[in-house]
């Protein structure tokens, strides 16, 4: 098994939680979907998100990265972990949610609008970021780093691979629903409401984590209440490329 040990945890996961995902949306699907429709672009979309996207978005963000390294601190590694990660999760996710909500705004909607195309949502179709997206998006996770100053490799990975469990999880074409995880943390059918048609619905639950800052900033839509009845931009398709670039 040695070819096992050699391959990226990171791509393990992948794998595992895209078995996981199928496995798990074909029992229980919330709604039933026609992936020969789909599939084929969602599979396209997320090689280029996979290979193309981060690779761009990372080298991009590469000077913010070693700017947020140097300013690690010694005192701040001192502190207890367990809070810091809780610290940083809060202050990453409130980035992320104000970076979402500009996204949204008029100059910048060309930027999210690839991440809204999809009409199905399953697992495979939250896998769509521009470049731009992913930068913008990098950035509040980077500049909550110094938070984990002293934090061993393995937590950074762990950090990776709940932001990759999050994204499928997020989009899952799931039955499954929870009132009370849904008072902290967001859900497939909270996200889902982001992703309607109807521009009124997608101007809502913003949140990619806590459930929180849609209550405290009013963009809280209650998904007992809410129910979306088809996603996507409601806007003429457009070339992938395009969309992929941001532009
Ligand atoms: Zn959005
Ligand atoms: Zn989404």
């Amino acid at each position: 098994m040695d070819w096992l040990r050699q391959l990226d945890p990171l791509w393990i996961s992948y794998i595992a939680f895209g078995v996981l995902f199928t496995v798990v949306e074909l029992t229980r699907p919330a709604r039933r979907l026609r992936y020969r429709k789909t599939l084929l672009r969602d599979i396209a979309a997320a090689l280029v998100y996979q290979f193309g996207v981060t690779t761009a978005a990372n080298y991009i963000c590469s000077p913010a990265g070693e700017f947020a390294k140097s300013h690690l601190s010694a005192s701040v590694a001192a502190l207890w972990l367990a809070p810091r990660v809780v610290v940083f999760y809060l202050a990453a996710d409130l980035g992320s949610y104000w970076m979402h909500r500009l996204m949204h705004t008029h100059r910048l909607w060309r930027v999210h609008r690839w991440h809204h195309s999809p009409e199905q949502l399953y697992w495979l179709a939250g896998t769509r970021a521009s470049i731009p997206q992913q930068v913008l998006f990098n950035l509040p996770t980077i500049a909550a780093l110094p938070i984990l100053a002293g934090a061993p490799g393995w937590l950074v990975v762990a950090i990776l691979i709940e932001g990759m469990f999050r994204n499928n999880w997020m989009h899952a074409n799931l039955t499954w629903r929870s009132n009370w995880l849904e008072l902290i943390f967001v859900t497939p059918r909270y996200h889902h409401i982001h992703h309607s048609s109807d521009a009124e619905l997608h101007d809502g639950n913003y949140g990619s984590l806590f459930t929180l800052w849609d209550r405290l900033f009013g963009t809280y839509l209650d998904p007992d209440t809410t129910r979306p009845k088809k996603f996507g931009t409601g806007e003429p398709p457009r070339d992938p490329v395009w969309m992929a670039l941001g532009v």
